[in-house]
């Protein structure tokens, strides 16, 4: 075959290939466009999911009449003239690609009023060749709308996923830059329905309060600005999660870099490490961190539609996240959870207190000074620390009955257990099906018929990724044409369980976040189906059931935390019982 240049009309919808991949990458660009442009509300309407149209609405600067074909054009920007502007990059965008690729491959009405001018243009484009342009009255600011999304690229439409999913997308494009600009107002609405605002008022908080909810609002630290800053020239501010406040995957640490979302690896590190020892095993915090640094100290232009960046010294910049972190930690966390009183016991109230230093001339104990975990030191160098129960096997226990249908109430040669019936049989379940895992013999129960599940494109391909894991775990799974998986049969302990909620679960554990990385696939897999099978809070237990699951927990290597990290039981010790009688 002989070379020949592509025709214009291919080469561009190759290029578009580059930025737009879906409708979320459409929304994402058209509100960094709005950004840059200075507005202050934001507002972004889909349909269908952003299939079948996307409108992004602006306050911000508009485009003058003269230059709105102009801005349609590949490589045409106002936002930098000079290959020495490259190093110094202050604005979203700089590529002069976003239009032109979207309208390379949609119908695109653009409406926009320069702030300067008596009056707005509109121009429609329909695969990236204008159709009309007309003089239309609108508020300075730009409206665009992107309709039928790959209408002239049925390999790339075939590829979109489900309405849901590219809604989640979009929700996830506009709730980060809603926390990267709390002065800015961003509204967003679904099919008509506003499912996202963001109050716009400069405070951080409010629009975390807003993605998050009130509780995890109210509770996140906000990072201690460093004294002797900047002599390296990076800034962190920003909000973490106390370390009481934890999440199952690395997914809720958010990272900005210079008012720009970026997924960086080691920048994650460097939060999660500053929680090193407060936090269970398998658990996360939450954050949202701001990193502001001199334009030239940090390489934007690594690719198009990746959240990279490159750090000239990305060294200092780790320390900078990790010193700032911590420092919040050590400074506002509150009071430590291992020496907060036994949860759910309330304290004792004055009257009480006063009447039993009457009773046994006993001084109550300063505030603060509360009852401690066994095992656990005053926390003198780890403010913040959490519950870690000691290592090691658990002494025999004799069971003295069931509390609230949810604790086993145990006693030993040390004093009081109060068990949580749910962790202590995820634990059970879990070190009995791994061990049947090594010896490559997990009970596995056939289904009288093999069911059909149908899961999210997401799951199924999950799934189909390791049916060797599910395989080796008791399962019997194969697919079965489209997002159909065939369930033959499932690990016994989850045999009379749901399939579908079965394998919802286990895409649940393999997706990405859920898989810290000193786990196996195999353990997040296991972890989730003992989850499933264990006995659940508010199951009343007969007697010889507590019995042997107690025994079974005495026989386990780890009994005192579940399999997620959080603790079994809360172990009162014969003292303590004295003390808080005041014997
Ligand atoms: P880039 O953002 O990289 O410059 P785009 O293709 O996204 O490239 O936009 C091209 C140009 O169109 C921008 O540089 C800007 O001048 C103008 N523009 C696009 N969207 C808007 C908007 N919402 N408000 C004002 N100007 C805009
Ligand atoms: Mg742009």
């Amino acid at each position: 075959m002989s070379i020949r240049v592509l025709p214009e009309e291919v080469a561009s919808q190759i290029a578009a290939g580059e930025v737009v991949e879906r409708p979320s990458s459409v929304v994402k660009e058209l509100v960094e466009n709005a950004i840059d442009a200075g507005a202050h509300d934001v507002r972004v309407e889909t349909r269908a999911g952003g299939k079948r149209s996307i409108r992004v609405t602006d306050d911000g600067c508009g485009v003058p009449a003269a230059e709105v074909e102009l801005a349609f054009h590949r490589h045409s920007t106002s936002k930098l003239t000079t290959a020495d502007d490259l190093a110094r990059i202050t604005t979203l965008g700089f590529r002069g690609e976003a239009l032109a690729s979207i309208a390379a491959v949609s119908r695109v009405t653009f409406v926009t009023r320069a702030v300067d001018e008596p009056v707005g243009t509109l121009l429609r484009l329909e695969g990236g060749r204008v159709i009309t342009r007309q003089e239309s009255g609108r508020p300075p600011g730009t409206a665009v709308t992107v309709e039928d999304l790959f209408f002239n690229v049925p390999a790339r439409r075939k590829f979109l996923r489900s309405e849901r999913t590219e809604r989640r997308h979009i929700d996830g494009w506009l709730t980060r830059y809603a926390l990267a600009y709390p002065a800015l107002r961003f509204t967003l609405a679904h099919d008509g329905r506003v499912v996202f605002q963001s109050p716009g008022n400069d405070r951080l908080r409010d629009v975390l309060i807003a993605v998050y909810g009130l509780e995890v609002g109210a509770a996140v630290l906000e990072i201690v600005p460093d004294d002797q800053q900047p002599v390296s020239g990076i800034r962190v501010t920003g909000f973490v999660s106390p370390p009481s406040l934890h999440r199952a995957n690395r997914g809720y640490i958010t990272l900005f870099v210079n008012g720009r979302w970026v997924q960086d690896v080691r920048l994650t590190y460097a939060v999660i490490q500053a929680y090193h020892t407060l936090l269970p095993s398998g658990r996360y915090p939450l954050a949202v961190v701001m990193v502001r640094l001199p334009p030239e100290e940090v390489d934007v232009n690594v690719h198009p539609a990746k959240a990279e960046v490159r750090f000239r010294d990305s060294d200092a910049v780790f320390r900078a996240v990790q010193k700032a972190v911590r420092r919040t930690l050590l400074e506002r966390s509150p009071v430590p959870i291992a020496a907060r009183p036994l949860a759910a016991w309330p304290a004792p109230s004055a009257q009480w207190r006063e009447r039993r230093e009457r009773l046994t001339g006993l001084k109550p104990r300063p505030a603060g000074e509360q009852l401690r975990l066994r095992g656990e030191r005053p926390d003198v160098e780890a403010p913040g620390r959490v519950f870690t129960p000691p290592a090691g096997k658990l002494p025999p226990l004799r069971v003295v009955g069931q509390l609230g249908a949810t604790y086993i109430v145990a006693e030993g040669p040390e004093g009081m257990y109060l068990i949580d019936q749910h962790a202590a049989h995820e634990r059970v379940l879990f070190e009995r099906l791994l061990a049947e895992r090594e010896q490559a013999e997990v009970a596995s129960q056939a289904l009288l018929e093999p069911v059909p599940v149908e899961l999210t494109p997401e799951a199924a391909s999950l799934l189909e990724e390791h049916l060797d894991v599910l395989g080796s775990l008791g399962f019997r799974v194969e697919p079965f044409g489209g997002m159909t998986m065939l369930v033959r049969a499932l690990p016994a302990i989850v045999a009379e369980t749901d399939p579908a909620r079965v394998l919802e679960d286990v895409a649940a554990a393999l997706s990405a976040g859920n898989v810290p990385l000193a786990d196996t696939v195999e353990e997040a897999v296991a972890r989730q189906v003992c989850k499933r099978a264990a006995v659940k809070a508010g199951q009343i237990l007969a007697q010889e059931e507590m019995e042997k699951l107690v025994r079974a927990l005495e026989q386990c290597a780890s009994p005192r935390t579940c399999p997620h990290g959080r603790p079994t039981m809360i172990h009162l010790s014969v003292e303590q019982l004295a003390r808080e009688f005041g014997r």
